[in-house]
């Protein structure tokens, strides 16, 4: 396997060239080729001799994705691509346009192996994470293919970031290097299912990015129906992992509570949940369900799902209810890529 060149930062590139005894200007320029002008192949470096680009072309990969299907929404303009990956799997990438400007939600791996019950992106299992410069080629492809500049990115497509900790950890230095996209990472959120080693690790790179935690229940039994990786970790080893990263980082963490009907949205769950939560500088967003075919989880009655939040909000939280962007372009986590693969057989 040829190492990929998107995935190197700028020193890497600079080692790698030298060792081939280019001079020393070189990685900038490759660099510039690949993370500003964004060109889709060596050939295209046009300033570099046509014998280095050859030669780069025989020792590394360059990544590129496809747009295999894309998806505007008539109702507030949210994007959604599926996009191609160059050994036949397929990933979504979603574009939110927000006042304040615009978000990217990104996969991290192709397919998930989390289980979560609720989940599409888990249906058909883990098939590889993603490297940081596929992760890269998300954010690319989206500014191309919309158009858009991007001022925020969140992890919350397809796959669990910190199961693929090094890739995600590298596509952040890659994202916010400032020869690159210098993306602040005050505007990137990461969402995990609550992988708790993982989330003392990522405390301790003390990157100043939001961490979101799929919570989805106030205790250790309804977690445990629902999100498997709940009986590997319990609640109080999850809820001490939050803390610590708060308290190390200084970034109040953000909780995510997907509701379903008759299953954690009862007024005796929500009290439970300002007990779990009380005292804690966080922030519940409330995420009704999106319904998935294969799945049996329901979505509560709009009604419902406010008396949840006036009860949490009653009780000290934090707490808004997440306005849903895409509804009409099944915007939810996986759902693209599953509908398309039963039909298409991708
Ligand atoms: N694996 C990570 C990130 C990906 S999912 C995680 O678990 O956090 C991003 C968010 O969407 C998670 O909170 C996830 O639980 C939620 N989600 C997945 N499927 C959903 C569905 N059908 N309805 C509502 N939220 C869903």
């Amino acid at each position: 396997m040829k190492p990929d060149v998107k995935s190197m930062t700028l020193l890497e590139l600079g080692e790698a060239l030298h060792a081939l005894g280019q001079p020393g200007y070189r990685a900038r320029q490759v660099y510039q080729w690949l993370h500003e002008k964004r060109v889709l192949s060596f050939e295209q470096m046009e300033n570099l001799p046509k014998a280095l680009r050859q030669e780069l072309s025989e020792r590394f990969s360059l990544t590129a994705l496809c747009c295999l299907r894309r998806q505007v929404s008539k109702l507030d303009g949210t994007e959604k691509l599926l996009l191609g990956l160059q050994d036949g799997g397929a990933v979504e990438a979603v574009l939110m346009r927000y006042r304040y400007g615009n978000t990217v939600c990104i996969s991290t791996q192709v397919g998930c192996r989390m289980g979560c019950r609720f989940c599409a992106s888990t249906l058909g299992g883990l098939v590889r994470g993603l490297t940081p410069g596929e992760m890269l080629d998300e954010v690319y492809a989206l500014e191309r293919f919309c158009g858009e500049k991007i001022g925020g990115v969140v992890l919350m497509g397809i796959g669990e970031p910190l199961d693929n900790y090094e890739n995600v950890l590298k596509f952040l230095s890659l994202l916010s290097a400032p020869e690159g996209m210098n993306l602040s990472l005050r505007h990137v959120s990461l969402s995990t299912c609550g992988l708790v080693p993982e989330i003392d690790r990522l405390s301790g790179e003390r990157l100043g990015l939001t961490l979101s935690v799929s919570l989805h229940a106030p205790d250790d039994e309804t977690r445990k129906r629902i999100m498997p990786i709940a009986k590997k970790y319990p609640m109080q080893e999850l809820m001490a992992a939050c803390r610590r990263y708060f308290e190390r980082t200084g970034r109040r963490v953000s909780y995510e509570y997907a509701l379903i009907a008759g299953e954690n949205d009862s007024p005796a769950q929500a009290k439970k949940l300002c007990a779990l939560l009380r005292g804690q500088n966080c922030h519940v967003n409330l995420i009704p369900v999106n319904e998935v075919a294969e799945r049996d989880c329901r979505r509560g009655s709009r009604e419902a799902i406010e008396r949840f939040q006036a009860l949490l909000v009653r009780g000290g939280l934090n707490a808004t209810i997440r306005r849903e962007l895409g509804s009409d372009i099944s915007a939810a986590c996986g759902q693209l890529r599953r509908e398309t693969a039963a039909r298409e057989g991708l």
